[in-house]
């Protein structure tokens, strides 16, 4: 019986009961008519399921049977074969179907990979109980966890955080969304900015996501430090000033004695206002990269005299000796006018911070293809632990005594900026109470050009 044939049984009482319904008009009358045509319906799919099964039977037989080439087997007629083609097409088609769907899922869960480990931010997808069960690279580089497992851990195992750990579980078990920063202690310490939200209404689980902002909070934390060191350095002199103006104001100009003094107090004090906003300008212009270094021939014995020239009234009022010992041929590739203010600012550090009857030698010297520039003293020198940061924005060592001395904090600061645009650099050698060594090492001029220079 061809498959066809086996619907029919099933089509006749459906078309029965919509006739009955059209012909009776009273529901009890329709509900035994449709009670009766069920009865007869279940019987009749009893029918076909048993012809339908009685075919599949007949065709698998011949077809298994052709397929071991037994010639025994009687050949199905063209209407069966016809039943075996149309099926073995929708078999196909469906294959075909699911091997496309499988292949674009497949793609689909490749290019999720490949953008979670693409992704700066860590991420990690919970199951409904909160354990970790899948992850990015970027998690791993993060959090870096002790036994290398991630997978199967709960949060408190990866960051001892109870913050995070119960944001996990809200997300999980309340649907919430949190957002929190957390403090990783360690080797390397870290914040890390978090949000973890529930997967979605129908996926139990969480998804948190990880965004390292130490860097960005370090930044901020030097942009508040710097604008509470600029106010702090600007207030002191405008405070003397002010106080001072203020007094003379008030009668003291009269007196023959302290009104020269306050009026020296004020000159200094706007002198050395003038000074610290010079330096700000100067460094703010260096680190926006705003001032154009000219980079050409610099003959140091001339730029060292030059800065000697400068600081000499003030270690000779000291009772300092000044000596160069640089070789006149000795010519480095830079801009002149900053390589001179490196010096300045060096010689300057030297004759202010060694007590009065010390030394301050300069030497230079060609070393390792680059030229070296030593200012040596035989100062206060500067403790081991100050070393690494006295070329940060106002470090100072000894805040009152380099404010009374006149200095900004800024000087180092700038001869660092200043080296790092000529690819150049500065280091220290220090040892207290004996004195401090500068050395600057600036490019060589190329031998062709020392030439024709
Ligand atoms: P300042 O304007 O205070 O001199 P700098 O940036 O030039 O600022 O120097 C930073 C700090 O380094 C100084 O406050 C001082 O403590 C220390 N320092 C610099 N040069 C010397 C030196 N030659 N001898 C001893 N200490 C020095």
């Amino acid at each position: 019986m061809p498959l066809r044939a086996t619907l029919l049984p099933l089509l006749l009482p459906a078309a029965v009961v919509a006739l009955l319904v059209a012909t009776l008009d009273t529901p009890q009358g329709a509900a035994a008519a449709a009670l009766v045509t069920l009865a007869g319906s279940l019987m009749a799919l009893g029918v076909s399921r048993g012809a339908m099964q009685e075919q599949l039977d007949t065709l698998t037989r011949h077809t298994r049977g052709r397929a071991e080439g037994a010639t025994g087997a009687p050949a199905p007629g063209p209407e069966q074969l016809e039943e075996v083609a149309s099926l073995g097409g929708a078999i196909d088609s469906l294959h075909a179907q699911l091997s496309a769907q499988n292949a674009a899922l497949t793609q689909e869960a490749r290019t999720l990979t490949a953008v979670l480990d693409g992704m700066a931010e860590g991420i990690w997808v919970t199951d409904a109980e909160g354990t970790v069960v899948r992850h990015n690279d970027a998690l791993r580089d993060l959090l870096q966890p002790a036994g290398g497992h991630i997978i199967g851990q709960r949060p408190l195992a990866l960051i001892r955080d109870e913050l995070l750990h119960d944001a996990v579980m809200r997300a999980c078990r309340e649907g919430a969304s949190t957002r929190l920063e957390l403090a990783l202690e360690g080797l390397f310490p870290r914040t890390l900015s978090v949000r973890v939200t529930p997967l979605g209404r129908d996926l139990p689980g969480s998804a948190a996501v990880f965004h390292d902002v130490t860097e960005l909070r370090r930044l901020e934390k030097v942009r508040k430090d710097f604008v509470a060191n600029v106010s702090h350095e600007l207030r002191t002199p405008i405070t003397a000033i002010r106080g001072y103006a203020e007094t003379l104001q008030g009668g003291a100009l009269t007196d023959a004695v302290m009104a020269p003094k306050m009026v020296e107090i004020i000159h200094r004090q706007s002198e050395r206002l003038s000074e610290l906003v010079e330096d700000l300008l100067e460094l703010s212009r260096l680190e926006s990269r705003e001032v154009r270094l000219r980079l050409t021939e610099v003959t140091l014995a001339e730029a060292a005299a030059r800065a000697t020239d400068t600081v000499r009234p003030k270690a000779e009022g000291k009772g300092q000796r000044v000596s160069l010992h640089v070789p006149p041929d000795l010519r480095a590739l830079g801009d002149p006018r900053a390589v001179e203010q490196v010096l300045l600012n060096l010689l300057d550090n030297a004759v202010k911070y060694t007590p009065p009857g010390g030394r301050v030698d300069v030497y230079g010297a060609c070393e390792d293809g680059r030229c070296v520039v030593r200012v040596k003293d035989t100062g206060l020198g500067i403790e081991p632990k100050h070393l690494s940061r006295i070329f940060e924005r106002f470090y100072r060592v000894d805040k009152g005594r380099s404010r009374d001395m006149g200095g900004t904090g800024l000087g180092l600061s700038i001869v660092k900026h200043l080296l790092g645009a000529m690819d150049g650099e500065v280091r220290v050698e220090s040892q207290p109470n004996v004195g401090s060594t500068f050395t600057i090492f600036l490019p060589l001029v190329a031998p062709a050009k020392a030439a024709t220079g």
